[in-house]
């Protein structure tokens, strides 16, 4: 079960498994490719039925993983015939059950039994927000320690279903510090964490427990729907949910039995920050930064999505979007705040639960689509709602709030006093 081998794609070439973040000649998104060609349900809950196409060797028992319905009511609204929602938060009333509130639970889901598997004790990671908090709740359930850089400004998005914190280490990035320069804070860490201290970095994009567990979200849709869906809508700031539904497609593409195409990819950003679309509408492998982000800094401030506003997603690399998009003959859209609040009060009128701002980017880019006549509206369509619940969630526990261990004041402080904490 789950078995496989690490494979990249560049050289052709398999890799030796360890906790490796890259093929050792190339900088390139490594893949695993498993043992099983098709996909056959285990008996677990949440995202563990598909163990056949995670990386891990045995499953938590940790229950969450997406929810996938057909739509009626917003289906109608929109005069489609097939619309499939795949529910990535909390709404017990469908069985969803992720309680950090975003498909990133996932990735933290599957990210930890395998740093287990491979012989560390812990895990430290970067996040803008939603990805901390995931993180951060499956080593409340797990037990399994984590270190956390989160940007001070971020700091309310970092909330928590369970009151036990002994395993997290918060570690903040005084105000005017944004996400970029906590990864870089982070990345600091990687020569002198790594080596012997059991300390793993968790990898972003590159690691492929993230993108196989947010590759759960087709599972399920295919796994309920039965073929494959032709169309698959999601907001992106890194592009990875993109990049991970892809290499799912590949995968039931080869399987077999739910047809012999990929879905065609429809990304969406929140103007007027979207790198990614503005490289795309060129077909340019490249975000040339002063092409497609200028004034950056100013531009991320506008956004509402903040999810959504990465600097240096994996676009270019062989691998990540752009040969995504290009393989499935993507899609981009751009989407204005206004949009989005109109998209987010249409899916809680038709639908009856609250979505993120991120979510609700996705659902705007749907209604663009049949608005430009951009999809079949008689095709299979699967809008990815990334996050949700969260008002939801309030009716029903106290969240929990967490205070930085540390607060530093830049990406280029001393390591020692992190490091002594660390300890
Ligand atoms: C991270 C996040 C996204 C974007 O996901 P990527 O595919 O990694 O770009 C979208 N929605 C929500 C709610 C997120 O937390
Ligand atoms: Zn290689």
């Amino acid at each position: 079960m789950g078995r496989y081998q690490l494979y990249c794609p560049y050289c052709n070439s398999y890799l030796e498994e360890y906790y490796t973040l890259d093929c050792l000649k190339h900088s390139v998104l490594i893949r695993t490719v498993y043992e099983a060609k098709q996909l056959h349900l285990q008996n677990f809950p949440g995202i563990w039925k598909y163990t056949d196409w995670l990386p891990v060797k045995s499953p938590l028992t940790i229950d969450s993983g997406p929810v996938t319905y057909q739509s009626q009511a917003l289906a109608k609204e929109l005069r489609m015939d097939s619309l499939y929602i795949s529910f990535n938060g909390y709404w017990p009333e469908k069985g969803a059950n992720a309680k950090s509130c975003t498909f990133k639970e996932y990735e933290a889901l599957v990210t930890y039994p395998r740093v287990k598997e491979t012989g560390y004790k812990g895990v430290y990671l970067a996040s803008a927000g939603n990805t901390g908090r995931s993180f951060a709740y499956i080593s409340q359930l797990t037990g399994i320690p984590t270190v956390v850089f989160v940007p001070e400004q971020n700091i309310d998005k970092f909330w928590l279903p369970e009151p036990n914190t002994d395993t997290i280490t918060l570690i903040s990035l005084k105000k005017g510090n944004d996400y970029t320069e906590t990864c870089r804070l982070a990345a600091r860490l990687v020569g002198l964490l790594s080596s012997g201290t059991g300390w793993a970095p968790e990898g972003g994009a590159k690691n492929v427990a993230r993108r196989d567990g947010m590759a759960s979200v087709l599972y399920d849709a295919v796994h309920t729907i039965k073929k494959i869906p032709h169309h698959y809508f999601q907001a992106i700031g890194s592009g990875t949910g993109g990049i991970a539904t892809w290499e799912a497609a590949l995968r039931f593409r080869a399987d077999g039995r739910f047809g012999n195409y990929l879905p065609q990819l429809h990304l969406s950003q929140n103007l007027p920050y979207a790198p990614i679309l503005n490289a795309w509408k060129l077909k340019s492998r490249e975000i040339k930064p002063e092409r497609d982000m200028p004034h950056a800094d100013e531009k991320i401030k506008q956004v509402d999505a903040a999810m959504l506003t990465n600097r240096s997603p994996p676009y270019s690399i062989p691998g990540g979007v752009f040969d995504a998009l290009t393989d499935t003959a993507g899609q981009m859209y751009g989407i204005t705040n206004e949009e989005l609040r109109h998209a987010e009060k249409l899916f809680l009128d038709f639908e009856g639960i609250d979505i993120v701002p991120e979510a609700s980017v996705a659902v705007a880019s749907l209604i663009k689509a049949t608005e430009q006549d951009l999809v079949n509206k008689k095709e299979i369509i699967l809008l990815n709602i990334t996050g949700g619940g969260t008002e939801r969630l309030k009716e029903d526990i106290d969240l929990h709030t967490m205070t930085p261990h540390l607060t530093v004041e830049h990406a280029d402080v001393s390591l020692d006093e992190i490091m002594e904490l660390l300890k």
